[in-house]
């Protein structure tokens, strides 16, 4: 509990630098969620920002925490945590459910990955402290995007979160010296001048750190239900 705390706190303080400076997100609704509830006080967690869902989305993907299919790339385990916004509590059984791009930078269903419908694809339920785990690789790049994993969240059969997560650039350099990543050429677009990056991407930057040759991303996405 005490952890809990500790954390909702600090995640807060780097909240309020980064709202500071997202004068165009308007998101706060008239019971007062979103930033101008937690500038107020009324309100202790944020809802994470929505972003596009992108051509790419295909519903009903497995329930699997291995979404790879065998695909080649540095491995990347993912702990998504869903939260209620306005509570700041772990929503269980809330059903995670992501997408994106294998390391040469092709989505299944499409173009080059057209073969396949479910490489890099799959949905994870939220256990009792909402984090919903997975098993992927780091995402390749495609032509005119920043790397970045699609999600959406579903509660009780609704979508209650559309979003897109990112990593920091620094890392995607370093990741991409290793293969096969290091076979392409060099990415066209990173954070900075990405067009949905710059629509609150900041605030879905996976905390990420190294176990052995694999990394582990983690974010605690607050959702509206
Ligand atoms: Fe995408």
């Amino acid at each position: 509990m005490e952890d809990a705390k500790l954390t909702r706190r600090g995640s807060l303080a780097g909240m309020a630098g980064l709202l500071l400076g997202l004068a165009g997100w308007e998101a706060a609704d008239s019971e007062g969620a979103g930033p101008a509830g937690v500038a107020s006080g009324a309100v202790s967690c944020v809802l994470t920002p929505e972003q596009t869902e992108g051509p790419y989305y295909i519903a009903g993907e497995k329930y699997r925490r291995n979404i790879t299919d065998g695909r080649p790339g540095v491995p990347l385990f993912l702990r998504l945590r869903v939260v209620d916004a306005s509570t700041c509590k772990p929503i269980a059984g809330a059903a995670v459910d992501i997408w994106h791009a294998d390391a040469i930078g092709v989505y299944s269903g499409f173009g080059a990955g057209a073969k396949s419908r479910t490489f890099m694809r799959g949905i994870q339920k939220t256990d009792a402290n909402g984090l919903a785990r997975f098993r992927t690789v780091y995402p390749g790049w495609y032509q005119g995007r920043t790397v970045h994993i699609h999600v959406k969240v579903h509660v009780a059969g609704n979508v209650v979160h559309t979003g897109q997560l990112y990593f920091s650039d620094s890392l995607t350099d370093k990741v991409f010296r290793r293969k096969p990543y290091s076979r392409r050429a060099r990415r066209t677009t990173r954070n900075a001048n990405d067009f949905v990056f710059a629509q609150g991407g900041r605030r879905s930057l996976l905390s990420v750190h190294k176990s052995g040759t694999a990394y582990v991303g983690a974010i605690t996405m607050g959702v509206s239900r």
